[in-house]
């Protein structure tokens, strides 16, 4: 027998082995929601009455077609499950929105709907020119035009007419790779979380400043709550997309006082990310400012679902870049282990020589504790994507849990079994007995059964 949850990897393969049990395995394999590479585990499930010692219900991998318990393995990356990263999409639009516009069923007052809101985009600043497309009024402009023509100290001209196509390869790329500075990029990659933090921290004092000028508020009487997501640019930087919402001063969400408009949190955000910056020293010995670029869009979220900058278009931008890294920029979503990889991976010019700067500085041991080597493929970002302040809104444990027992309650059903009062009983004690059986990688495609792509 083959190892357990190594499963068929084609139709006529999965009749072959399971013969009249085939269509049982498709439908086990559509409860893990078509997950690419699903979890194999093999052991039970008992629920016991503590008093009498019965056992009222068991469940275990042998009553499964496989004979293993498969689970999916909620990747959250398009690139890696497309079915996962699906899922998480959902769950990071459904607890985005909840802040935004609430969610009564889960505890998330309705009213924070009225509270002061803004969208931030905080960039990263200049580390060289890059081929860019710029399209202004619905017309694509030149993408570096230069009057005088300038040529670089490479010899290299440093500008550029072409109107690059949305899919040109050459956008992000940099004009002149020897004026880029890659270190520079991939050690503000590394330390974006670090300027992150500290804009944070930041945030309270420039809000009582602003407090400061107006005497119809209290100071310590808002707080800030955000979500954020990070992005990489094409260029191999990356970026944060923030949601910011003043609520009061309480640990509950509750409404800022009057005064507290969205201008105001657009103003003090804006404020405190120009005014938070750190200096590290560079590999040989100069400075090198860590802050955010200039380019800094804030912008009102409007209620609703209508428009662009409405809760629902914002929590869409939100999902959509939370399924996202480091491969929209050329990168790759998975570890580098060595030099000699960098060299053949099938990435671009400027991808890869962000990766030969990680792999060079990661070597250097007064930068070993940004682990750059081990974070080469996100060209040095070892930051989350997704995350939030504790009472932005639920939490994506509250929404798998939520599905989960919804999940439950279906199969219960399935079974003809709805009444689970003997399972719900005081005395009832459930014993789970799990091991891992290995990653099922290669499973029937669900473009094959007919599944959703
Ligand atoms: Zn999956
Ligand atoms: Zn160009
Ligand atoms: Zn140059």
């Amino acid at each position: 027998m083959e190892a357990p949850g190594s499963l068929p990897s084609s139709l006529s393969a999965l009749s072959a082995r399971y013969g009249t049990d085939a269509l049982a395995v498709l439908e086990q394999l559509k409860r893990t929601n078509d997950c690419s590479s699903p979890i194999a585990l093999v052991g039970e499930r008992l629920t016991i009455d503590r008093e009498t010692g019965e056992i009222i219900d068991r469940y275990g991998s042998d009553q499964e077609p496989t004979g293993v318990v498969l689970l999916p393995c909620r990747n959250r990356r398009a690139s890696r499950c497309p079915a996962c990263s699906h899922v998480y999409g959902g769950d990071a639009f459904a607890l985005t929105r909840a802040g935004l516009a609430g969610d009564e069923a889960r505890g998330v007052p309705a009213a924070l709907a009225d509270h002061p809101r803004v969208f931030a985009t905080l960039t990263a600043p200049s580390f060289g020119s890059v081929h860019r497309r710029v399209v202004r009024a619905g017309v694509v402009l030149p993408c570096r035009q230069r009057r005088d023509d300038p040529i670089c100290s490479h010899g290299r001209a440093a500008a550029c007419r072409l109107r690059h196509d949305e899919l040109d390869p050459a956008l992000g790329q940099a004009i002149c790779p020897d004026c880029f500075d890659y270190e520079g990029a991939v050690l503000w990659n590394a330390f974006m979380p670090v300027l992150w933090r500290r804009t944070i921290t930041n945030l309270p004092r420039v809000l009582a400043s602003r407090f400061g000028l107006s005497a119809a508020i209290p100071q310590g009487s808002c707080r800030v709550r955000f979500a954020k997501v990070a992005e990489f640019q094409r260029r191999g930087l990356v970026h944060l997309h923030v949601i910011f919402r003043l609520d009061g001063p309480d640990q509950r969400v509750e409404a800022p006082p009057d005064g507290a408009t969205t201008e105001l949190l657009a103003d003090v955000v804006a404020g405190a990310a120009a005014r938070t910056s750190l200096s590290i020293t560079r590999p040989d010995g100069g400075r090198l400012s860590i802050r955010w670029g200039a380019q800094m869009h804030v912008r009102a979220i409007r209620p609703g679902d209508e428009g662009e900058d409405s809760d629902a278009a914002v929590s869409g931008y939100v999902a959509k870049y939370a399924t996202k890294a480091a491969e929209s920029a050329g990168g790759l979503d998975r570890r580098i282990r060595s030099e000699f990889e960098i060299a053949h991976l099938a990435v671009s010019d400027h991808a890869r020589r962000l990766m030969v700067a990680c792999w060079r500085v990661g070597g250097l041991p007064e930068f070993e504790h940004l682990r750059l080597r081990e974070w080469a493929h996100m060209l040095g970002f070892r930051g989350h994507f997704l995350t939030k302040a504790r009472r932005y809104s639920v939490t994506f444990g509250e929404l798998r849990s939520a599905r989960m027992r919804y999940r439950a309650e279906l199969a219960l059903i399935a079974r003809g079994d709805a009444d689970d009062s003997l399972r719900n009983r005081p005395s009832a004690l459930v014993v789970r007995r799990f091991t891992f059986a290995g990653a099922a990688r290669a499973v029937v495609s669900p473009h094959e059964t007919g599944g959703r792509p």
